[in-house]
């Protein structure tokens, strides 16, 4: 096996941001070809239901059912998933499943409201989601944690019902998909999947209820549909290709950097695996251990693939560099490797999770540590957040005038309101002001 060469940037060079632009940049073009077979598959089940669903899952999944209901998977089946499997992977699951739940504990968002002076109260009521369809991807791999993720917010929150679409290409499934479902309480699993999964989520058919919101990864089929049908529902978010950023002083174990990059690269072909570091000699030591590692690596192809397309170490002067470069990328991974992550991470605006320290490696996060990992990819940590309880909350506003506080705010209503020659706006606020 050949060894392979990380592009490398200096932060001090004058075309550093441009470099630095060019490496980011990722054809994000939609392809029109699967838009219009997507809007085709949308446009079906809404027309068709039931039928359209079956029909393009014995298609795509090679199945042959005549009935939706053959595609429900019950909740003995479940359990007898979570009670067949082997103690130790129960006991991972089960200990993921509370780490994740107790994080997100802390995550609900409580109601609050004031009383004013002239006795007006003001506040805001959070409520649960009523049903959220989950998305478990099911292709050509499965993703338990996914579940796990996907799924202990929303029952945080206190969702009324969770349905599960999971595809079962050849009928086959996976038991630990099924016993991780079980194990967190999803309410329905349906093995199906692709864009029929999510347009019969969304919009309904002769069995399946409308959810409010569609969550979870899923191939090109499944973010374009769930981008088509955003707007008759709420989606988690569209996740680009997985990326690590890590900042290090050139004092960690080059091998275990480098087994960090592998753990994103070996995600796909695209996935993107940065480092930074103040020390040139350790960005050559991080690159003997790739070298050394890839061979003994079961994905070696795809962590090459990845890292000799988007791989990339940056040489910085200072690691206050470090944080403006890494604010500039805002990554959906960031490690800091580093003597004092604390002071470092002050430093840090804009990362989907932060990983500090050099015993915090990024697969911890992945699985069990407890914080989500639905993260914000493709530089959207400037503006979003993680997955957590609250992507399944919404708030209501209150108001609840006392009579005084309908005279003053009338008179102020009414005002505005006669500005725009909204005359019932304006009567409607005066019938309630104080005359005698
Ligand atoms: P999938 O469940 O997303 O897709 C399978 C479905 O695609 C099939 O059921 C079928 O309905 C549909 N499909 C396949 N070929 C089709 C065609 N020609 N026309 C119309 N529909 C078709 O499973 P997958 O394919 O294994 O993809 C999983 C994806 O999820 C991967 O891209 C993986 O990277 C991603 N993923 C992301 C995360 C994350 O956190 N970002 C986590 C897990 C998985």
């Amino acid at each position: 096996m050949s060894d392979i060469t990380i592009t490398r940037l200096d932060a001090s060079s004058t075309d550093f941001f441009r470099q630095l632009h060019d490496l980011l940049a990722f054809d994000k073009t939609d392809n029109l070809e699967i838009h219009q077979r997507v809007l085709a598959i949308i446009a079906d089940v809404r027309s068709n239901g039931d039928k359209a669903v079956i029909d393009y899952t014995n298609r795509f999944d090679h199945r042959s059912v005549t009935q939706i209901s053959e595609l429900e998977l019950s909740p003995e089946i479940l359990k007898s998933a979570w009670n067949g499997l082997p103690t130790e992977q129960a006991q991972a699951l089960q200990t993921a499943a509370d780490r994740i739940r107790a994080y997100a504990e802390h995550q609900k968002i409580e109601s609050w409201q004031y009383t004013e002076a002239d006795g007006t109260v003001l506040g805001q009521k959070i409520t649960p989601l009523d049903r959220v369809g989950l998305y478990v991807p099911g292709g050509k791999a499965a993703y338990p944690s996914s579940v796990l993720m996907n799924a202990i917010p929303a029952k945080v929150a206190g969702v009324g019902e969770l349905i599960m679409v999971v595809p079962a290409p050849h009928g086959e499934t996976n038991q630990l998909v099924l016993a991780a479902a079980s194990l967190v309480g999803v309410d329905r699993v349906f093995t199906m999947g692709g864009a029929q999964a999510v347009a019969a989520l969304a919009y309904g058919t002769e069995t399946l209820r409308p959810v409010a919101k569609i969550v979870g990864p899923g191939n090109i089929y499944v973010a374009t549909a769930k981008k088509l049908v955003f707007g008759q529902v709420g989606i988690d978010m569209i996740a680009g290709p997985s990326e690590i950023l890590i900042i290090c002083d050139g004092k960690t174990n080059p091998d275990w950097i480098a087994m960090d990059m592998f753990s994103q690269a070996e995600h796909d072909e695209n996935a993107q695996a940065i480092l930074i570091s103040t020390d040139a000699s350790y960005l050559d030591a991080v690159e003997q251990s790739i070298n050394k590692l890839l061979p003994t690596m079961e994905r070696a192809e795809i962590i090459r693939a990845s890292l000799t397309t988007r791989g990339a170490f940056i040489k910085v002067n200072h690691l206050e560099i470090a944080a403006v470069v890494a604010n500039i990328i805002a990554p959906e991974h960031l490690e800091l490797s580093v003597e004092d992550p604390e002071a470092l991470c002050e430093e840090i605006h804009h990362a989907g999770a932060i990983f500090m320290g050099r015993y915090t490696a990024e697969a911890l996060g992945d699985y069990c540590a407890g914080p989500n990992h639905v993260l914000p990819t493709s530089s959207t940590a400037r503006f979003s957040s993680p997955l957590g309880v609250y992507d399944f909350q919404k708030r209501s506003s209150l108001i609840n005038c006392s009579q005084a506080g309908a005279d003053t705010l009338g008179k102020t209503a009414s005002i505005l309101a006669r500005g725009e020659s909204l005359t019932a706006h304006a009567r409607s606020a005066e019938y309630r002001i104080k005359t005698d």
